[in-house]
């Protein structure tokens, strides 16, 4: 394994750390306190140094960028990765060089500080604090497009409608054809393009909602997997699914149902979710990150 260990130069002639990019953490307090973020202001013998950036490093080379942004948040300071939730990504490309942002909400307003050398301070600073610190150059950048991306949804999506959607045979198989959508929601690790989910994000920032596939009679027995809660639904497939649209709804995290049932389309927005047809999730799940 490589750990990416090294400098390069990008394409707009900037020297970078990282031979296969770079990933960071942007960490956010959690959306019922005052807003802050995690912030970290960097060693004076590291590059950049004296300036406030987050928390982040080099990228090895069969990591992804989620992965990289999380373990050099725990290498860096004090966070506590079981409280952290992955919400969205971007991609800051230079050419031969990129750095992906990762933001991240903190389930608590956990004490932060420096774990290695490489910070002089990790502390959280209150959103109307950020602009007047002396930033690092790609945070600099980074952050007026970043600092008020919406929540990642929940996703409930409606299994038999979107199974019916599209003529691959499942007809014969209900169980099989569930099993396989189940795993194309689990395999996206990039995310899925935000404007598309309804969320509040500028172009390029991928969103990674929590995703329950709720599935009726003869799927019954589908697996849960890991990104992928399965419900089998008892009784009606629409109830189950109204049920956990009002069991999962909370002010931080707002709700998506993929589903083409009208009816069904109708008593969720009464709840206060917004819907997605099966076509345009199964074109997000298919168009590469
Ligand atoms: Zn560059």
């Amino acid at each position: 394994m490589n750990s990416g260990d090294g400098w390069t130069t990008c394409a707009l002639g900037h020297r970078h750390w990282g031979l296969f990019g770079a990933a960071g953490l942007l960490l956010r307090t959690p959306p019922t306190q005052d807003r802050a973020v995690g912030l970290q202001l960097r060693a004076d013998r590291s590059h950049h140094g004296g300036t406030w950036g987050i928390l982040g490093g080099a990228r090895h080379e069969d990591e992804t960028a989620v992965e990289a942004a999380l373990r050099e948040a725990g290498e860096e300071a004090t966070v506590d990765l079981d409280q952290v939730r992955v919400e969205a990504s971007y991609v800051d490309d230079h050419g031969g060089w990129a750095y992906t942002t990762i933001v991240a909400s903190a389930s608590s307003t956990m004490p932060l500080a420096p774990r290695n050398w490489e910070s002089d301070a990790v502390r959280w600073v209150p959103l109307p604090e950020v602009d007047g610190l002396a930033l690092h150059p790609g945070f600099a950048t980074t952050w007026p497009l970043l600092r008020d991306v919406g929540p990642a949804p929940v996703l409930v999506v409606d299994a038999a409608n979107v199974m019916g959607s599209r003529p691959d045979g499942w007809w014969r198989d209900r169980a099989g054809a569930a099993r396989r959508l189940r795993d194309q929601l689990a395999a996206v690790p990039e995310g899925l393009p935000a404007r598309d989910l309804a969320t509040v994000a500028p172009d390029g920032v991928r969103s990674f909602p929590a995703v329950v596939l709720v599935v009726e009679g003869q799927a019954h027995g589908t697996e849960s997997v890991d990104g992928v809660e399965v419900v089998s639904a008892t009784g009606s497939g629409d109830d189950a699914i109204v049920e956990e649209v009002s069991r999962r709804r909370t002010v931080d995290r707002p709700v998506r149902v993929v589903t083409a049932d009208r009816e069904l389309r109708a008593r969720v927005e009464d709840l206060g979710a917004q819907v997605l047809g099966p076509r345009t999730l199964l074109d997000l799940l298919s168009r590469p990150a």
